[in-house]
């Protein structure tokens, strides 16, 4: 059963977008994951195709309308879907590998992006929407972190990555930050690669790998050291 991902988005041109291209775009060419982008604005009732309002309470800006929305998500992922239903939001929790990790081992997810200030509480509440930010930073809308999101996910499908060692060992995966990487030339600018990684002792560049792993992670982010629990559990 491959990954099924349907984003649900006033601008459905900005998919597969990025995603179209390299692994993630071969991946879809195969068949290994599918994207369906649904436009919202198909759902409005009213002769303007309205899916905005404005604020209860006032305040700058518009509201996406839990009704059409509720009715698109309810078009896209009917009962009995057991896709997660996720709304891209800078409330929401920071996405982990962790999280990521899931989903590609789940069947798919359905996304919804929002535009504007947000959307409407009650649509949340009531869809039981699963809030995920890619970031303590502001958007102008959910589809760059959907696509962000549906990147970090579909590397991971079966298939996708030529070398799957390499997903295993990269940052996070263990609690540390990647090494540094070095290839030729052997000299750049003055600027020599370390020598123990052309030494060809593998149990050192093992050592010294990991050395470095932990020396840069500790200056880097000491948090993903600390003991208990992490922003990866
Ligand atoms: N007024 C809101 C921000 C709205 S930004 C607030 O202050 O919280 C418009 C839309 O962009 C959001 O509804 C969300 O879908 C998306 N978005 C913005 N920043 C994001 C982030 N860091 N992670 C995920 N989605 C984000």
């Amino acid at each position: 059963m491959s990954f099924s991902a349907c984003v649900l988005t006033l601008y459905p041109e900005m998919f597969p977008g990025a995603l179209g291209l390299s692994l993630a775009g071969r991946a879809l060419e195969a068949g290994t994951w599918s994207l369906e982008a649904i436009q919202i604005r198909d759902f409005a009732t009213d002769r303007h195709r309205t899916v905005d309002d404005t604020p209860a309470g006032g305040g700058a800006g518009m509201v996406m309308r839990a009704d059409v929305l509720a009715k698109a998500i309810d078009h896209a992922s009917p009962e009995g879907d057991l896709r997660p239903r996720l709304l891209m939001s800078p409330r929401g929790k920071p996405l982990t590998q962790r999280r990521v990790r899931e989903l590609a081992a789940g069947p798919g997810a359905v996304i919804l992006c929002g535009r504007f200030e947000g959307v409407d509480q009650r649509v949340i509440d009531a869809r039981g929407l699963e809030e995920v930010s890619i970031g303590d930073f502001i958007l102008s809308g959910g589809e760059p972190a959907a696509l962000v999101l549906l990147d970090a996910v579909v590397r991971l499908l079966p298939g996708v990555m030529g070398n799957a060692v390499s997903g295993e060992e990269e940052s996070f995966e263990n609690r540390l930050l990647e090494h540094p990487h070095y290839t030729r030339p052997q000299e750049f600018e003055g600027r020599e690669i370390p020598v123990v990684l052309i030494s060809g002792n593998h149990k050192k560049i093992a050592a010294w790998r990991r050395a470095e792993s932990e020396a840069l992670t500790r200056a880097r982010r000491p948090d993903l050291l600390e003991n208990g629990k992490t922003n990866n559990d």
